[in-house]
């Protein structure tokens, strides 16, 4: 029988109810933590996660999919604290979120060594805990699948094809980053059906309305089964995102950018405007509750 990995431990993919499948309440640079901590504000941004968590709740969230991977900070005991202290059940990953630079350490390495890594989360445990992970995240954005990507790909579907964990893999429409990706995968054997590629919703211009109405149109000629919708949001670290300095984020906010972006916008504005448009709520249910469900089983 199938079961995925959280990090309260392992569940019935039946008890994974309304899931958000991508956001991320702990992300920030890791080399910047580790080597000047004073930058971090651990306590304001605990609350700040814990804020966005019981929002989520406060909408039947039962699950969130957290997919923080190696260089975006993942926080394991950060995580395991906000679950049992608001009871969500969190989803985490292994992987490495990577544009293009790799560490020397794993620029020498070949693409088993790499898998034999993300093996290790899901079988043994993350970070010298027990928590396991349940899906290997990889990512291509402005550079491209180049050498170093494709190296993150290969050894994401060597670990997969090993365990049967599926794949998020964030791509870039506008370079159109998506089908190179897919035929990596499919080359080292991964099952198509565990293929997740992220940010299919995402445009250069207009993003929202566009993402909208594409997404309108997949469900009207009956894609609910393939599409996943969630926020990507990061609950802020600091005073702003982790990318930039709080200066740049109330400018770009000034200028109308993500001024409402949050956990819980899906619920509050995205999924009226969809009901508006006529989707139902077995599309809806499709999917954050089975499309998840069918994803994370292993
Ligand atoms: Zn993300």
């Amino acid at each position: 029988m199938a079961t995925v990995e959280t990090i309260g431990g392992r569940l019935d993919p039946e008890d994974l109810g309304l899931t958000l499948i991508h956001e991320h309440f702990f992300s920030s640079d890791e080399a910047v933590s580790a080597q000047w901590p004073h930058v971090r504000q651990r306590d304001r941004e605990y609350e700040l996660a814990l804020e966005s968590a019981e929002a989520v709740k406060s909408h039947g969230v039962k699950t969130v999919v957290e997919p923080t991977a190696m260089l975006l900070g993942r926080d394991i005991p950060a995580l395991q604290r906000l679950a049992s202290d608001t009871g969500l059940q969190i989803v985490v990953c292994t992987g490495i979120y990577t544009y293009d630079h790799l560490p020397q350490f794993l620029l020498n390495r070949d693409e088993d060594f790499i898998a034999s890594l993300f093996v290790h989360d899901i079988e043994e445990g993350i970070q010298g805990t027990d928590v396991k992970a349940a899906f290997i995240k990889c990512a291509a954005d402005e550079p491209g699948v180049n050498e170093r990507i494709e190296k993150v790909h290969r050894a994401a579907a060597r670990a997969s094809v090993r365990t049967g964990a599926p794949i998020m893999a964030h791509s870039r429409p506008a370079t159109n980053t998506g089908p190179r990706q897919v035929e990596i995968l499919l080359e080292e054997g991964v099952a198509a059906e565990k293929i997740q590629i992220a940010h299919t919703g995402d445009t250069d211009d207009l993003t929202y309305i566009q993402g909208l109405l594409d997404m309108i149109e997949l469900l009207k000629r009956g894609h609910a089964e393939r599409m996943f919708i969630s926020q990507d949001f990061d609950v802020p670290i600091a005073n702003g995102l982790d990318w930039f300095p709080p200066e740049t984020v109330e400018q770009l906010q000034a200028a109308g950018a993500a001024t409402n972006w949050s956990m819980t916008f899906l619920f509050e504005d995205i999924i009226p405007t969809l009901k508006d448009a006529g989707i139902t709520d077995d599309q809806l249910d499709t999917m954050m509750v089975e499309n998840p469900k069918r994803w994370l089983g292993v």
